[in-house]
């Protein structure tokens, strides 16, 4: 049974506790299935305030500046979850495409409109999700 570990349940604190559950849930999915895989809450992947969205902004990583154009991870709307392979975390596009199965999954049953990054047409943010 795969289990958020307590930096990740850290992480995960000020965010929409709706985005929460869904997380939650997805893993339990992910348990469940053979292929299944377990997950991480990267560094800012949670809240962020407007200092860490800017250090995003200058590395490249995000479009928003945290300034005149804020990301929904300021509003605590937004949560990054990426796959945990053989004791690290993992950005692979197979194994985020894992984790993705599993999210839409979990909020389907949960009934929360769940928007994907990996779901966008110009810049695929693939570890990003975010309530519509
Ligand atoms: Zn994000």
């Amino acid at each position: 049974m795969y289990k958020f570990g307590s930096r990740s349940i850290k992480r995960m604190e000020g965010v929409d506790q709706a985005l929460v559950d869904v997380a939650v849930r997805a893993l339990e999915i992910s348990s469940n299935r053979i292929d299944g895989i377990d997950f991480t809450i990267p560094k800012y992947g949670g809240l962020r305030t407007a200092k860490d969205q800017k250090k995003l902004f200058d590395r490249g990583a995000s479009r928003a500046d945290g300034v005149t154009n804020k990301s929904r991870h300021q509003l605590g709307k937004a949560l990054d979850v990426i796959a945990y392979v053989d004791g690290s975390a993992s950005f692979e596009d197979e194994h985020l495409h894992k984790v993705a199965v599993c999210m839409l999954q979990a909020a389907n049953e949960l009934n929360v409109k769940l928007e994907w990054g990996g779901h966008w047409k110009t810049f695929k943010d693939l570890p990003h999700y975010q309530i519509k």
